[in-house]
């Protein structure tokens, strides 16, 4: 087993929280509602695995999983300035997938293996992880098969995480209201799959201006806390 390496987020507060930053071989998810930073985080967390190690990167190549057409390549140009990077060539180190259904989505993380051989890939995302799942299988009577993929899918992501020693982290969006997707168990309300099999969990949620408040949910060992983030052009930071 190869030993557990961190990213940085950009924010000291949430690399705190998290003990260091997002582990190797696990999956971090956040989770809030919409606006609430999940994709800029992605964006950033791209960014960031292109450092070098002694400034919280692995100096790696990544894989986004794009559900909903929101990556950014002005975004990526941004940040990349701020963190004194050659834009251009983040960008050609970030490979984009557009999924376009939940079953294209299942086979892009599938196929993520194929990507690792000729690129070091040490970070793998999926924004959002749930929303091609959520529109395609609604009803009562398809939420069993619905957790039944999504189980599957979340165990690929982990294999690739355990066998590449890569960071993974999804993004799932959930109301501000849960009481009206009560019943649903992609909620973060009662038992549900995507929480047991994600390791790390962030709920966040808006704050005044640019800031967000995250929150650590049920970790292993980790204990609960939650510290605010500043979103801005530049990125994430504190
Ligand atoms: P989610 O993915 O959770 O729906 P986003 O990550 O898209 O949310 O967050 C959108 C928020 O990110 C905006 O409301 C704004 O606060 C911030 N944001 C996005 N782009 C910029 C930018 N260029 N400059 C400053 N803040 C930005
Ligand atoms: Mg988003």
């Amino acid at each position: 087993r190869k030993s557990i390496k961190k990213l940085t987020t950009g924010s000291k507060n949430l690399d705190d929280l998290l003990g260091g930053g997002l582990e190797t071989q696990s999956i971090t998810e956040f989770f809030g509602e919409f606006g609430s930073g999940k994709t800029q985080i992605m964006l950033q967390l791209a960014v960031n695995s292109t450092l070098p190690e002694e400034n919280g990167g692995f100096d790696s190549d990544v894989l986004i999983i794009d559900t909903e057409n929101t990556f950014r390549p002005e975004r990526i140009i941004q940040m990349s300035k701020y963190k004194g990077l050659d834009p251009d060539t983040v960008l050609k180190r970030i490979h984009v997938a557009r999924a376009y259904n939940s079953h294209h989505q299942i086979l892009l993380a599938e196929k993520a293996a194929d990507l690792s051989k000729e690129f070091d890939i040490k970070l793998l995302l999926v924004d959002s992880l749930t929303s091609h799942f959520r529109s395609e299988y609604m009803g009562r009577g398809s939420l069993a098969e619905r957790q039944q993929l999504l189980n599957r899918h979340m165990h690929d992501l982990l294999k690739f995480g355990t066998i590449n020693n890569a960071v993974i982290a999804v993004t799932n969006q959930v109301s501000a209201r849960p009481d009206i997707f009560f019943g649903d168990p992609m909620t973060p309300i009662g038992g549900n799959i995507v929480g047991h099999t994600a390791t790390f969990r962030i709920y966040l949620r808006k704050s005044k201006g640019g800031k967000r408040i995250a929150r650590l949910i049920d970790s292993p060992y980790l204990p609960e806390g939650e510290t605010v983030i500043q979103l801005s052009e530049d990125g994430i930071m504190d």
